[in-house]
């Protein structure tokens, strides 16, 4: 029998897998305004949870309406009045309850005006706002957020919210999503195994989702959401305990056996002793190098413990038993500093160092690469750019990815991904506190440098008021003519029209004409090509330059112990993590020195921030406050972490959760480690959907 006409509606095959546009309500041009949204299957769409409810169970009394305040009131209406034309007008209507007579308004949404009527029953949820117009408040709406209250029908407890895009508003959204679950949650895997979902009292997939879509109430909500973002992060764990295993049972190419001989002449290349810290990590790493399996550490250390010698040491070891290494670096600035210590350390040795940055004419990095792939080459430096480039390094026995928290971990993945098995160390001055990083890397093994070389001073901190920078000019004028040079940062490279903020450009150029007309002011910034920046580093670094003004390019790693100033403008547009490592730059040398923050902080939270600074020097201490004032949410960024981007799981509010699911994971993997048993078969399936580009397991999938 012939078709006679296509049914686009439905296509073959599973129901969750249907592109998205063939899902109810959609079709072609929705599908493509749903594809911003990152949904492009009908799956997708069931997992679309909301961003938010609106609880349409606690009525505030219309009487205690405050501006700010977000609350929803239930009245009759006893006017109406609209003002100005179609859509841009303003709706008002005055809301009458027991406790007298309020207003509600809507902004541009005059067609709202004929559905509204004298006597009607609202219920509405909005934000108290002052009207300009007569001084009175409102609680001001948007189209969605009223309903009628009618006594036969009743109202829905909790409201999904979901997270828009242009092109589709919230009702068009809901009702593509509640027909979507309507005809299809029930075909949802369950994924989780029955006996720890029913321990962990969860409903069943199919439920769970219903259930996030359109809530009873709060009391079933919480276990849905909370199941389904277990899933994901069970997942992930998975994923994690997986690689675990699999690194365990991988071989590094290079045993490097490091003897007494070795290591005498290793540390003999140091012109100073190791610190006790700097001595347990390089026992640690003579352990690790020595091992069968590739080694992969984290080595976290405050700003100016020493980071660059232990990891030149994990570099000569390797290239001492004939091996390469290279050392990875997030900035260019920052790779060719390292290039310059490495060659005063290795003065005098046969060692070939190179270096290989994004910025070299194509034809000398072509000439580094062939001499790298040759084997002429023994300690290789560069950025990140080093495992994107075409780069082939034969023997290379030990990576280090400095800074790590620049770029994320997942480095290694790469590397591995290349044919490469090297002994990865990576390095941050950002400690990540050990219930994170142990749920978050778990195939990470961390170190920690906590102890500083000797005879540091500590760097003084000072927060004042933005107006009292002339104030601290003497003293920075001073500093320089005692031979010190100082550091300006700013948040912006050029003057803008939008943002009240002083820039780098602008400020280097009044210093230079007008406190420090007498000095050499240098200007760096990201948007400067890497021969300019390579030119100011330099004139700073050998002094020719006394000030230095900055952006936050300076912020990592730079080296430059003869500066003893940090003036840091609007210091309140930083992070604290952020701030401590531009205060990181300072008290390198023998010298004292001050790092003053100006800020014109308003609100208390923000000044009791910055005011942590001034209290301790310590990085812990400060990361630890900055999670309690802010949340991880801005630590953990997830794509400076290399994290998977999660569709429910939200890790500012899900660490105890995370915890548990490593815990899940391990023992699922411990138990089953092929994931065969019928129980956890679905689980292998939905792993080999998310993660099977990350795991080269040929058993998983
Ligand atoms: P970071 O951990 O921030 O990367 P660096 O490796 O740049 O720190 O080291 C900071 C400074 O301390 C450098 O000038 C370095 O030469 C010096 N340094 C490192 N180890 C020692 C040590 N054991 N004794 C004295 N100075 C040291
Ligand atoms: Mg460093």
């Amino acid at each position: 029998m012939s078709v006679p006409f296509q049914r686009k509606e439905s296509p073959a095959g599973n129901p969750l897998d249907w592109e998205i546009q063939f899902a109810k309500h959609v079709g072609p041009q929705r599908a493509l305004t749903l594809r911003k949204l990152g949904i492009a299957t009908v799956r997708d769409l069931l997992w679309y949870v909301p961003r938010d409810y609106l609880d349409w169970s606690h009525v505030s009394t219309i009487g205690s309406l405050a501006p700010g305040a977000q609350c929803i009131v239930e009245g009759t209406i006893t006017r109406v009045e609209s003002f100005g034309r179609g859509r841009r007008g303003l709706v008002l209507v005055t809301l009458k309850d027991d406790s007298g007579e309020g207003l509600v308004a809507w902004f541009n949404q005059g067609f709202l005006r004929d559905g509204l009527a004298r006597g009607m029953r609202i219920r509405a949820a909005g934000r108290g706002q002052l009207l300009r117009r007569d001084e009175r408040v409102a609680l001001v709406c948007d189209a969605q957020s009223f309903v009628e209250v009618h006594p036969d029908r009743p109202l829905p407890a909790l409201q999904p919210v979901y997270p828009l895009t242009e092109g589709i508003g919230q009702k068009g959204l809901r009702r593509i999503v509640w027909e979507a679950v309507r005809a299809h949650a029930d075909r949802l895997e369950e994924v989780l195994p029955e006996a720890l979902r029913t321990a962990r009292g969860y409903p069943t997939a199919a439920d769970a989702i219903r259930v996030v879509h359109a809530p009873a109430d709060a009391a079933t909500l919480a276990p849905a959401r909370e199941r389904l973002a277990f899933e994901e992060l069970l997942l992930f764990q998975l994923a994690q305990a997986l690689r675990r295993r699999e690194r365990a049972s991988e071989r590094a190419p290079f045993p490097l056996r490091i003897d007494a001989r070795l290591d005498a002449r290793i540390r003999a290349r140091f012109p100073f002793p190791l610190t006790g810290a700097q001595e347990r990590a390089t026992a640690v790493l003579r352990k690790d190098l020595a091992g069968p399996a590739p080694m992969n550490r984290l080595l976290q250390g405050d700003v100016g413990s020493g980071k660059t010698v232990v990891a030149l040491y994990a570099c000569l070891a390797a290239i001492g038993t004939g091996a390469q290494a290279a050392i990875m670096a997030p900035t260019e600035i920052l790779a060719e500093q390292h290039l310059a210590t490495v060659r005063t350390f290795l003065k005098g040795t046969k060692v070939r160092v190179e270096r290989l940055l994004g910025s070299m004419p194509a034809k000398e990095k072509a000439r580094v690469r062939e001499r790298i792939a040759n084997g002429d080459v023994d300690l290789l430096l560069g950025t990140h750019a080093l495992i994107e480039e075409k780069v082939r390094i034969p023997r290379l026995a030990v990576a280090v990815v400095d800074e790590q928290h620049r770029f994320g971990v997942l480095q290694r993945g790469d590397l591995v991904a290349k044919g490469l098995r090297p002994h990865v160390l990576t390095m941050t001055a950002t400690p990540i506190p050990r219930t994170l990083w142990i749920s978050l890397y778990g195939d990470l093994d961390v170190t920690v440098l906590d102890e500083l070389p000797p005879g540091r001073l500590p760097v003084k901190t000072l927060l004042r008021p933005a107006s009292h920078l002339r104030k601290a000019i003497p003293f920075i004028q001073r500093q320089l003519e005692e031979g010190r040079q100082a550091y300006f940062v700013y948040p912006l490279i050029d003057p803008s029209d939008s943002l009240p903020m002083k820039s780098a450009t602008e400020m280097a150029r009044v210093l230079g004409a007008t406190w420090f007309r007498k000095r050499k002011v240098a200007l760096l910034h990201g948007a400067m090509t890497a021969s300019e920046k390579d030119r100011v580093m330099e004139d700073f670094r050998s002094g020719r330059a006394q000030i230095l003004v900055s952006t936050v390019v300076i912020e990592v790693g730079v080296d430059v112990p003869n500066a003893t100033v940090m003036v840091i403008e609007h210091a309140e547009r930083y992070g604290l993590s952020q701030l401590h490592q531009l205060r990181g730059r300072i008290g390198r040398g023998a010298h004292e020195s001050w790092c003053l923050l100006f800020s014109d902080a308003r609100t208390q939270q923000a000044r009791e921030r910055l005011r942590v600074l001034e209290a301790t020097s310590d990085g812990f201490r400060i990361v630890e406050e900055d999670l309690r004032l802010r949340g991880p949410g801005e630590f953990l960024g997830t794509r400076q972490h290399g994290l998977p981007q999660f569709r429910v799981a939200d890790l500012t509010r899900d660490l105890a959760l995370l915890a548990e699911a490593r815990d899940a994971a391990s023992s699922i993997v411990d138990a089953d480690p092929e994931l065969a048993a019928p129980d956890v078969e679905p689980l292998r399936k939905a792993l080999a959907a998310r993660y099977g580009d990350r795991l080269t397991l040929a058993r998983i999938g």
